[in-house]
């Protein structure tokens, strides 16, 4: 491995994502359960920059509870960091300063953007000078979440959700986002899950191991038109996110009132997504939602994944 003559420090943004279209099956014996998703970026950004030091040090900012965000290995960015040093063989370290707009908890991958945009920081940092491919090999290692936040744009993921192969998507999705104050713990969704199908009497009928993104989803996003979207996107997990926060519902219904084509939950939540016509419509609601008092967000997607900016 050769080392690059090295830049002072690195700055890297990755998007935030929201899963369009998300299928939940059956667990395999490992925990994880099958996936099939679409992911899209959109533009809601983590900025990572990282700086030569001897050891691996980390600061978060952008977060109203400093506790939500470990600072130890705990942190997918420190994580990051670590695995490409290693494979790198690698033998300084890194000061990492995430400066935070995703939020956390909120079922919008901001962790994982974190360490793409960590892996994509300390390659260029180190001179490591690895592939594309080889930095996708160490996202998966990390989280199924992380090799498309690397990737960005639109994206079906299966398997575990960590079998990644691009979408086709036309032209421009506004979403109006709705973040919760409170984060949503993704493990505690899964097992909410678990137990309404047990309850539903699901086990008759076992949830299957490997499933596919329904063509119309593939189709609406190919022809960029977001009322045809509007009509499959879909989240699995949103009963068991709206079964630990009933007001998400309240939040959905007020988003389609105020003129939204449609609204899910993001991931596994609490993060609401509505689907917009356009910019202006976009606009509207969120005028709507903000004279009852609610805070959100305009951003669109697709947009692209990890990139070295400035
Ligand atoms: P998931 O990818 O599990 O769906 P999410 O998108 O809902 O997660 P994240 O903001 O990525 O939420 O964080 C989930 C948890 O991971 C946090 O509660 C936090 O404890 C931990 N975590 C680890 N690294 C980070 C990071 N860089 N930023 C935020 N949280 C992190």
């Amino acid at each position: 491995m050769t080392f690059a003559a090295p830049a002072e420090s690195v700055h890297v943004r990755a998007p935030g994502k929201i899963n369009v279209y998300l299928g939940v099956g059956g667990r395999h014996d490992d925990g994880y359960h099958a996936l099939a998703t679409v992911f899209q970026a959109v533009s809601l950004y983590e900025d990572v920059i990282a700086r030569h030091a001897d050891d691996f040090s980390l600061t978060v900012s952008g977060v109203d509870d400093p506790d939500s965000v470990p600072l130890d290995d705990r942190n997918l960015a420190m994580r990051a960091a670590k695995l490409l040093a290693a494979a790198a063989d690698y033998h300084g370290g890194v000061a990492l300063e995430i400066r935070k707009s995703v939020p956390v908890a909120g079922g919008m991958g901001g962790g994982s953007a974190d360490a793409a945009a960590a892996l994509v920081a300390c390659d260029a940092l180190w001179g490591t000078g690895f592939s594309t491919s080889r930095l996708h090999e160490l996202a998966a290692r990390l989280g199924a979440d992380v090799p498309f936040a690397l990737h960005g744009g639109t994206a079906v993921g299966t398997g575990r959700g960590d079998q990644l192969n691009p979408a086709l998507a036309r032209g421009r999705f506004d979403w109006v986002l709705v973040p919760s104050d409170q984060g949503l713990s993704t493990p505690l969704v899964y097992a909410r899950l678990d137990a309404l199908r047990e309850e539903e009497g699901a086990l008759a009928d076992d949830p299957p191991l490997s499933l596919d993104v329904p063509i119309p989803v593939l189709q609406a996003l190919r022809s960029g038109d977001p009322e045809l979207l509007s009509e499959s996107i879909y989240n699995d997990l949103q009963e068991a996110a709206l079964h630990e926060r009933p007001e998400l519902e309240t939040t959905i219904l007020r988003g389609i009132h105020a003129g939204a084509l449609q609204g899910i939950v993001s991931g596994s939540g609490p993060t609401v997504a509505l689907l917009c016509a356009n910019a202006d419509a976009a606009r509207a609601v969120q005028a709507s939602l903000d004279e009852h008092g609610i805070e959100s967000l305009h951003v669109h997607g697709p947009v692209a994944g990890a990139r070295i900016i400035g």
